[in-house]
């Protein structure tokens, strides 16, 4: 037993990292849930074998290391959870052997990650993530980013407090088309966006996410008699509160409150996981106290899984833009979180394979994130013998041999004549941080294309009214609206154009990165290798890529054709100014700073060329030191970087 328990703890500990360290879940939430309540009944069954490491001993959550460790002046808890009516029963009869009069309020469950806020004398402070509760990591800055957060409060108060800092469905659903498009790989859910979105360093990122708050709990000793008034209290200071909450004493409204909540979760704007019971009076709360690692006050009742068993009744294989083959499953329709579901991705030919999927399989589906759904799991006990899924060979579109490319598991088209592949690509040059052409969605590429009005990128630009109004269902007025968007396309800057080339690895970043340096698009063309790879933030990868596609004939040609019918091959964004004094250098600020403030000196150190990060390493060029400076600084002593001080910065 001991060598299962153990194994079990090492599972779970290695979904633990990879959901709150890499915040990139590698199992859903259902499947964590189900093996870590199979922990607690073994732990309860064999106490002796309860490892230290064991998740159950303690909050989950490590410290990155680009941040700096914020110890909490209060520690931060998780919640005990119930997935039934009966535990919830259990909970409310321990609670109410003490407290027979008992008032529980009763909140939403927010899906985010939680924060913790410190003002001192109404200023905000310090902001922090929860890490393993007692330690957490500081995301003062980012968190100032987000425009719910008040830097001031209503009134001069030392307060801490607790809250939960979430991504909204629609910014969510936005940032992975974004992501897509750059060919970044999508968040799993809003939940894992938001961590991985408040553990940028980069804090210009933050601000482009719109990260929204709810706050909850007043951390420092509270004045208020109980949670209702704390909340009251919350918003009057300034703060987004969650007013959708229920207050009672009886199990019998919380399950109909949570009936209500489940029926309506899909419109909330936010995702929610579940609702939080707690006992509303804070006296009694001080009186109940705490486990090791949850209040003994409240419970989180989770919602069940959107999983749901479906026939697996056929497979449609589709190639992407990047002439990547894509398995979608056709299913027997089922309910899953609000929508009737009968189609899923099963990823790629690699997860097939390990999960030994075949047609006419009863299988899970699930929402990933509530939002894209996917086939989880085989139920193999309803397998009657069935063969394995046959992978095709050749490609659906064009019948051309598929290929695995390196040491990729994925099977790919390389016809690039394909027109699955060029469909997909004409649809990447028109997206929103490509060439943003309005109206050129997949409908509309199809359509031209299968009238032999485009074939390239460069046939877009060729387009009259005439040929467009031969097409089915397209009116004038469409059309005309079609030919301006893509006019206008013509000037934009050429990092956008070079994105939309759609080349392997070149992504929105790496585009912008390369246009900076080179200016055009003819001066890439002409750098070399090495030139490429050298830039700051690429690499080898991209400049081979990058390389391989301009050293082919119909590259230069499609580009000299994009030259002719007007479109701008130069860079027109901001310009790096070379010539800056800091320019090229890796600069890290640590300590207080009296005269200027963090986001003031980051800003100056920027204008002066430099990149600013927040740890100490080889790559530091200098730091700039302000009073009570602690280890990075003695850490740069070490490491003989260039130490300045504030003044020095004041004086530059
Ligand atoms: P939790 O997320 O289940 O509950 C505690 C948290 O709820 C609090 O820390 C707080 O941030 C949040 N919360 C939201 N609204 C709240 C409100 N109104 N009042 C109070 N708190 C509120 O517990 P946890 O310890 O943070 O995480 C454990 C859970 O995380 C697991 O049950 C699982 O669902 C998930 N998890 C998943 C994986 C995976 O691989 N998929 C791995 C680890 C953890």
């Amino acid at each position: 037993m001991e060598k299962e328990m153990r194994e079990l703890t090492q599972l779970l500990n290695k979904y633990r990292h990879d959901y709150y360290t890499n915040d990139n879940p590698s199992v859903s939430d259902a499947e964590y849930d189900k093996l870590y309540r199979q922990l607690v009944k073994l732990e309860e069954a064999y106490p002796e074998f309860i490892a230290k490491d064991s998740p159950t001993q303690g909050v989950g959550g490590l410290i990155l290391s680009g941040f700096e460790k914020y110890q909490h002046p209060y520690p931060l808890y998780s919640l005990q959870d119930a997935f039934s009516y009966e535990e919830l029963l259990t909970f409310d009869r321990r609670v109410k052997a003490e407290f027979p009069k008992a008032t529980y309020i009763v909140e939403l469950k927010i899906d985010g990650l939680s924060i913790s806020l410190t003002y001192e004398k109404g200023k905000l402070v310090t902001g922090a993530t929860r890490g393993d509760g007692s330690v957490g990591e500081n995301i003062t800055e980012n968190l100032k980013k987000l425009k719910d957060i008040p830097r001031t409060l209503s009134e001069p108060l030392d307060i801490t407090v607790r809250g939960e800092a979430y991504m909204s469905r629609q910014s969510f659903q936005q940032i992975n088309q974004e992501r897509q498009e750059n060919g970044q790989t999508e968040f799993a859910n809003p939940r894992n966006a938001a961590a991985g979105t408040l553990r940028q360093l980069d804090t210009s990122i933050v601000g482009k996410r719109n990260l929204a708050s709810f706050l909850y709990q007043e951390a420092s000793p509270s004045q208020e008699l109980n949670q209702e008034g704390v909340l009251k209290k919350l918003k009057r200071l300034g703060f987004a509160v969650n007013d959708r909450y229920l207050m009672t004493s009886s199990m019998e409204d919380i399950w109909h409150f949570i009936e209500e909540i489940e029926s309506e979760r899909e419109k909330l704007s936010y995702e929610i996981d579940g609702i939080v019971i707690k006992v509303n009076n804070l006296a009694m709360q001080e009186e109940l106290g705490f486990t090791i690692k949850a209040p003994r006050w409240a419970i989180a009742y989770k919602f069940p899984a959107e999983e749901k068993e479906a026939t697996l009744l056929s497979v449609d294989w589709t190639i992407g833009r990047t002439g990547v083959l894509t398995p979608t499953a056709n299913l027997t329709p089922v309910q899953l979180a609000g929508t009737t579901v009968s189609r899923a991705t099963l990823h790629n030919v690699d997860y097939i394979a390990e999960k030994d999927i075949r047609v006419g399989d009863r299988v899970i589906v699930y929402k990933a994130g509530d939002i894209i759904p996917a086939v989880l799991r085989v139920v193999s006990d309803k397998r009657s013998s069935q063969q394995a899924m046959v992978i095709p060979k050749l490609c659906p579109s064009c019948g051309s041999d598929l290929v695995h490319l390196e040491e990729e598991v994925a099977l790919r088209c390389i016809n690039p004549l394909c027109p699955s592949l060029i469909q997909r690509s004409l649809e990447h040059f028109a997206s929103r941080n490509a060439m943003n052409i309005a109206g050129l969605g997949p409908a509309s590429v199809e359509k031209l294309y299968k009238a032999e009005l485009i074939k390239d990128v460069a046939d877009l630009y060729r387009l009259d009214l005439e040929s467009l109004l031969t097409l089915e269902g397209i009116k004038e007025k469409s059309a005309e609206k079609l030919l301006s968007a893509i006019e206008e396309s013509k000037e934009k800057s050429a990092d956008k154009l070079l994105f939309g080339l759609g080349i392997r690895h070149v992504g929105a970043k790496a585009s912008k990165l390369l246009l900076e340096e080179f200016e055009s698009l003819e001066n890439l063309i002409d750098a070399s290798e090495s030139a490429i790879a050298s830039i700051d933030g690429l690499g080898s990868v991209i400049a081979n890529s990058i390389h391989e596609y301009f050293a082919k004939k119909e590259s230069h040609q499609l580009i000299a054709e994009l030259k002719e019918v007007g479109v701008n091959l130069k860079y027109l964004g901001k310009r790096v100014d070379k010539t800056a004094q800091l320019f090229g250098m890796t600069v890290v600020l640590t300590g207080k700073l009296e005269q200027m403030n963090r986001n003031d000196a980051k800003a100056k150190l920027e204008e002066l060329g430099a990149k600013v990060t927040s740890s100490v390493s080889k790559k530091t060029d200098l730091v700039i030191a302000g009073s009570e400076a602690g280890s990075k600084l003695d850490k740069a002593r070490s490491l003989g970087i260039e130490i300045q001080d504030e003044e020095w910065l004041l004086n530059v």
